[in-house]
């Protein structure tokens, strides 16, 4: 402090106390950076120092993905319910009303319809302030009728996770969710609809296991943990210390479990340039596709490819060479004796053609295009 503002020599100098109103600043919780708070806003509340994604709402992702006010929510009126009356430190109702109150959603996805940049889609989105953005019944019934619905209208899919895995107070009837949802996308698959997979931090458990990873496009938020178990899991099960930046989305880049990286700030172009591309690939020629056993029974119904070929042009007489000795058998001359090396090998002729038609020989196999055996 300057010299001038001290009131008194040997008084207590009243510091001004910084005033930091609430909600005007945050602190990157990546780098330690002290962010205005629009500015974050601005910038989709990602760090303007080190890229760090904060973790937003399902709400606020359809804002920054969608076209305004382009967003119908669907299913809600899907809900879970307590089917196991689970217990542990709590009842599980409660903690289902108390995430209720708290995220002002009914279940952790968002399910609905919009358009981006005018292209109609299916899209849901994970919430993982609602208990860890888990999977369980409800949400994984919405996803089911999300798919279905992407299959009756034709429209492109996209599924954003951020979840925990599934939810262990419904038990066996969460994880079967997980098949259910890739069952249906398999369908999806086959009818030709695109589906885009986004994950962001974290997706974790039986949502990497099930349908985040089966996308036709897998795009990852940086840095975001993805995974089944944890690190902390895996480190102390295998007893070795884990690969440098392990389970995050650039490692996984780099093995082939994600296709594309991208900022939070370039996710809404990335989507409309996929839908875009879908929507051009539909309108080309579509190879029809065939299913097991079919390019077989093609095969037999056109007798083989022999008869609709015309035969090959007589090939130039094949010379036999000096070196070859007065043992080497002529194919031409003998056939079917027994070369030195193994056993008779067949004629060349076909059955009621002989030897003598040299150098004829039947119209498939012209006797002149054997080639003699040779060491
Ligand atoms: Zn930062």
């Amino acid at each position: 402090m300057s010299w001038l503002k001290k009131s008194k020599e040997g008084l207590k100098t009243p510091q001004r106390k910084r005033e930091l109103p609430d909600g005007l600043w945050t602190k990157c919780e990546d780098c330690g950076e002290i962010l205005y708070h629009k500015e974050l806003e601005r910038n989709l509340w990602t760090c303007t120092k080190c890229s760090y994604h904060f973790r937003i709402s399902a709400r606020t992702y359809l804002k920054i993905l969608l076209d305004e006010g382009s967003f119908v929510e669907r299913f809600s009126e899907v809900v879970s319910t307590d089917p196991l009356k689970f217990r542990d430190t709590k009842r599980y109702s409660d903690r289902l009303r108390k995430a209720r109150e708290e995220t002002s959603l009914s279940e952790a996805i968002l399910m609905g319809e919009g358009t981006i940049e005018g292209r109609p889609l299916v899209i849901g989105v994970m919430d993982f302030s609602f208990l860890g953005g888990s999977l369980a019944s409800a949400s994984g019934e919405r996803i089911a009728r999300g798919i279905l619905l992407a299959l009756e209208t034709r429209r492109p899919l996209v599924l954003l996770s951020s979840s925990g895995g599934a939810r262990m107070f419904e038990g066996i009837l969460s994880l079967m969710q997980m098949a259910k949802t890739n069952a249906l996308l398999a369908r999806l698959s086959d009818a030709g609809v695109p589906y885009i997979s986004i994950m962001t931090h974290p997706t974790t458990g039986g949502v990497t296991a099930s349908f985040a990873s089966v996308g036709d496009v897998i795009l990852a938020e940086p840095r975001a943990l993805i995974g089944f178990a944890g690190p902390r899991v895996i480190k102390q099960t295998i007893n070795q210390e884990l690969p440098e930046g392990f389970q995050r989305s650039e490692f996984l880049l780099a093995k082939g479990m994600v296709d594309r990286i991208v900022h939070r700030n370039e996710l809404r172009r990335t989507l409309a340039w996929l839908l875009h591309f879908f929507a051009a690939a539909a309108l080309l020629p579509q190879k029809p596709r065939r299913r097991a056993g079919e390019t077989l029974a093609r095969f037999r119904a056109v007798g083989g490819p022999v008869a609709s070929t015309p035969p090959p042009p007589p090939a130039p007489e094949v010379q036999l060479k000096p070196f070859e000795s007065e043992s080497t058998p002529s194919v031409n001359g003998a056939p079917g004796v027994e070369s030195p090396e193994g056993p008779a090998r067949p004629p060349a002729e076909t059955p009621g053609e002989t030897s003598g038609t040299t150098p004829g020989g039947s119209a498939a196999f012209p006797a002149d295009r054997e080639i003699p055996i040779r060491e």
